[in-house]
């Protein structure tokens, strides 16, 4: 996509944020930079009408995340910690082991 527009476009020399990644593999702090530059872009009602007519459906666009389907951050997977021991019982430390029953339903 290339238009007259996008000239003036505020993103062009931020190439420090990601604006093609999944919401979900934003921090914070990108998501409201992002939105922060959208807000200010000049050229936000021409990007807003693009994107809505070109139907984009990833990245950061016009100040909001266009995955339908993105989703924030699931919670991490529970670790427990078990000992981990010799046959004779002798201790070795701790194994960590990761509860992934719970994922299946989520
Ligand atoms: S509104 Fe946002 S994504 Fe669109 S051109 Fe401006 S800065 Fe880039």
């Amino acid at each position: 996509m290339s238009s007259p527009w996008q000239a003036s476009a505020a993103c062009a020399p931020r190439l420090d944020l990601p604006w093609t990644a999944d919401r979900a593999d934003l921090t914070e702090w990108q998501a409201i930079s992002m939105t922060a530059i959208c807000d200010a872009c000049p050229v936000l009602t021409a990007c807003t009408s693009a994107v809505a007519a070109l139907d984009i459906t990833g990245g950061w666009w016009a100040g909001t995340d266009r995955d339908p389907l993105a989703t924030e951050p699931t919670s991490l997977v529970p670790i427990t910690w078990r000992p981990l021991l010799t046959r004779t019982g002798r201790s070795l430390g701790a194994q960590a082991a990761l509860d992934l029953d719970g994922l299946a339903a989520a």
